[in-house]
């Protein structure tokens, strides 16, 4: 049932985006403590960057205005919103004029989470507000911090997504700097135009 909101909120039959396979929740035992992720760029009527961490079945969701930082100073705003069905991991397109969220979208970053060792259980730890967690992953790397700042009763809530300090922390480091995808290496201007994707980075000019 956890796929309702993201399917409520589109029409399949007119945005590339998943549907998504039916969920399995495992009920039988703790949520694992480790995963892919993966980080897309979307150019919606505000650019964010959606950080998305497979847990249980699902891709659990915050989308970050400006991006995830290597910069431990750069605390970065992260507005939990609907799960994604694992379908969601590769998708890399242009969501059409007034289907929601409308714009292009690439696969700005991924590889794999791990929690951190004090963390049991990944879904108790979300659900408690704090989450730590590495990533390996092309862009992103070391120890990161999700935790909860803010709770409206059952709308958005806020969380912040921090870089840990650690040996991969850069300082200044900005996801803008490196805009390009990590699964076809376009940008999100020749999504948008709709240059084609399969031969891996595309040289501009
Ligand atoms: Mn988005």
């Amino acid at each position: 049932m956890s796929l309702e909101t993201y399917r409520r909120k589109r029409r399949f039959d007119r945005t590339p985006e998943p549907r998504g396979e039916p969920v399995r929740r495992r009920t039988d035992r703790r949520s694992r403590t480790t995963g892919r992720y993966v980080v897309q760029r979307h150019r919606a009527t505000r650019l964010h960057y959606d950080f998305r961490l497979e847990i249980d079945g699902v891709l659990a969701s915050w989308a970050v205005p400006r991006g995830p930082s290597l910069d431990p100073a750069k605390r970065r705003l992260a507005v939990h919103v609907e799960d994604h069905p694992l379908d969601y991991f590769s998708f890399e397109g242009v969501i059409p004029r007034n289907e929601y969220g409308a714009g292009d979208v690439i696969v700005w970053d991924w590889g794999r989470w791990t929690a951190d060792p004090s963390v049991q259980d990944a879904t108790k730890a979300l659900a408690d507000g704090e989450l730590k967690f590495g990533l390996d992953g092309q862009k992103l790397h070391g120890d990161f911090v999700l935790v909860r700042t803010n709770w409206y009763r059952g709308r958005k809530d806020q969380w912040l997504l921090i870089k840990r300090r650690d040996d991969a922390a850069v300082a200044g480091w900005d996801a803008e700097d490196h805009p390009e995808s990590v699964k076809t290496g376009r940008t999100n201007d020749e999504v948008q135009a709709g240059r084609r994707a399969g031969r891996g980075p595309t040289t501009r000019g």
